[in-house]
């Protein structure tokens, strides 16, 4: 390729950078300025939220500061979804256990906005090493340095597997990356797979395997059907939006310790009800309003405000079992119901995972000493975390025994329904490709922890015209309903535990814009990319 063909690049590239450098992060403010902060004092507001994810702490917290008489109930005996944090004995010790390893980015702004106000960022520290390991490629050390579009020309430069002038000339960093608009590309690319987009704009495969595919893995969804529209919001989010997008933080401790505890009790401190081990399977609904009052089998608590803050799979459960239990709806209600509950089993459920924590015996020392390694070419296994170098708890541990525990995330499982007891043989052949020393030198498990789940949401192409927003409820006509979770669609882009968090602030936010109470502003990624237009 000429000389001049890729100066001529790098000087648009420049020069869009000059001209516009991509949209700050926007704020966005209250609808309801005049109104004020809190409820007024004698009125009382009774909201159930069903889910005591991020999503729904989320929405608690903003609404019992504001004065609300606020319900949490959660199914499982401890808070924080696919961020709990519960305890196994191990030798006599007492370990606490994630859901799995995650990582917090720069874009997570209203996340970050919550650390600051529980004061926890003492827990977090930079990650600042991203490894991955591949079988095709060179193994890569990803982190991009200086604004765009340097970053991503130093990632290039930096990397042993990408072509610089390969990726300088390359569509999508020319077209959909610079000029990422959030309010038009989902209408442009929804209907395309991310695999239809790469054949169709020639996308470099070594930037897509080493760049993009590992970001697509962490929606747990597959990438033969991955749409296109969000895996260009996601390289945005993560990539190009702001040039510290790839930034993100670690936790020196459990993640109950981190957030979810000092969260859960900031809002008991405030008055808030948290109610474990307490599914809810249906709710009533007043027949004549099509409001939901209340859990059935509890009447003794009426609602003025329900948000259903579950995932995906839970949500559809719960509308198919309140539909069916409140059999005396008018036709008319009925038919709210029915179209809300047809339009959100419209989204299909991702494929199931697992995530597997290991206790050894011992440690590795004739491998990398990475704290966490993605492989996405060695399924089942998408991402490898060696907790006794992430966690104090595992790394007192280690130092005492000379053992180690290492986190196994195999993503999009295939192997049906396995028995925990038989995860690890499925897993071993991809183990040893990855770190042989572990089976070569005999490591012995000492304990294994298996999580099994099925509960995120597609991003298959196509279906994000279905995708609800966390008001949509209303828009059907169910007046004191809303939803909160990452399965939303967001008008600004979002992603994983920052769309939780800030759809359960919008949740909140359509109760105190009914209530006239005034809302609470969001910040969120700004909706295009680095490029002029
Ligand atoms: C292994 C793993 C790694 C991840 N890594 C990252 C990462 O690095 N970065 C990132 O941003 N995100 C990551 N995520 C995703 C992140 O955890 C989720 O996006 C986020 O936690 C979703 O929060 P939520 O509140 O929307 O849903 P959830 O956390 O699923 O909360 C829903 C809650 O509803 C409860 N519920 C369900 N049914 C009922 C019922 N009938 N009654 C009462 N309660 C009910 C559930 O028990 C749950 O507590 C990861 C997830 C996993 C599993």
């Amino acid at each position: 390729m000429e000389t001049w063909k890729i100066l001529t690049t790098f000087a648009v590239a420049i020069a869009a950078y000059v001209f516009h450098g991509g949209d700050p992060p926007r704020i966005i403010q209250p609808r309801n300025p005049n109104d004020p902060e809190r409820l007024p004092k004698g009125v009382t507001k009774k909201v159930l939220i069903v889910g005591g994810g991020l999503a729904g702490l989320s929405a608690g917290l903003e609404l019992v500061e504001r004065g609300y008489d606020v319900t949490i109930q959660e199914k499982n005996q401890v808070l924080g979804g696919r961020l709990m944090t519960e305890e196994v004995e191990v030798q006599g010790q007492t370990f606490h256990i994630e859901h799995g390893f995650h990582g917090w980015f720069n874009n997570y702004h209203n996340m970050k906005d919550l650390r600051n106000r529980l004061g926890v960022n003492k827990y977090f520290y930079p990650w600042v090493e991203n490894y991955f390991m591949f079988r095709d490629y060179e193994m890569e050390e990803v982190h991009s340095v200086g604004p765009f579009p340097f970053n991503l020309l130093y990632l290039a430069v930096k990397s042993p597997n990408i072509s610089l002038l390969k990726l300088m000339l390359n569509p999508l960093f020319a077209s959909c990356t610079m000029f990422y608009n959030h309010d038009t590309f989902y209408e442009r690319y929804e209907n395309m797979t991310f695999a239809e987009f790469e054949d169709y704009y020639g996308i470099d495969k070594a930037f897509s395997d080493v760049l993009l595919k590992p970001a697509l893995s962490a929606t747990f969804n597959e990438p033969e059907v991955f749409s296109a529209a969000e895996m260009l919001m996601f390289s945005h989010f993560y990539f190009t939006g702001d040039d510290k997008a790839d930034r993100r933080e670690v936790t020196i401790v459990d993640y109950g310790t981190a957030l979810i505890n000092p969260w859960a009790d900031r809002i008991t401190q405030l008055g808030g009800k948290l109610q474990v081990n307490t599914p809810v399977g249906d709710l009533k609904i007043d027949p004549d309003n099509g409001r939901l009052t209340h859990v059935i089998d509890d009447e003794t608590n009426q609602y003025d405000h329900v948000i259903l803050a579950t995932d995906l799979p839970a949500t559809k459960k719960i509308l198919e079992s309140t539909i069916k239990s409140n059999y005396e709806m008018s036709p008319k209600i009925a038919e709210i119901y029915t179209n809300l509950k047809a339009n959100v089993d419209k989204i299909p459920i991702a494929p199931p995972y697992k995530v597997i924590r290991v206790w050894f015996d011992k440690k590795m020392t004739n491998s990398p000493n990475f704290n966490v390694v993605q492989t996405p070419q060695h399924h089942p296994i998408n991402l490898i975390a060696q907790y006794h170098l992430l966690e104090k708890e595992y790394m007192d541990w280690s130092e005492k025994t000379g053992g180690s525990v290492v986190e196994f995330h195999a993503y999009v499982w295939q192997h049906g329904n396995v028995s925990d007891d038989k995860v690890w043989d499925v897993i071993a052949p991809a183990v040893k490709e990855i770190y042989p020393e572990i089976i070569e030198r005999e490591f012995k498990i000492l304990y294994y922890h298996v999580y099994s789940y099925q509960n995120f949401a597609s991003f298959s192409s196509g279906i994000e015209k279905y995708r609800p927003t966390s008001g949509y409820p209303q828009e059907c006509g169910i007046p004191n309903l809303s939803f909160a979770g990452d399965w939303l669609h967001t008008d600004y882009p979002s992603a994983l535990m920052e769309r939780a968090v800030s759809t359960g602030r919008e949740a909140a936010n359509h109760i105190l814009l009914k209530d006239h109470v005034r809302q609470v502003s969001l910040t969120v990624t700004g909706s295009h990319g680095p490029g002029i237009i």
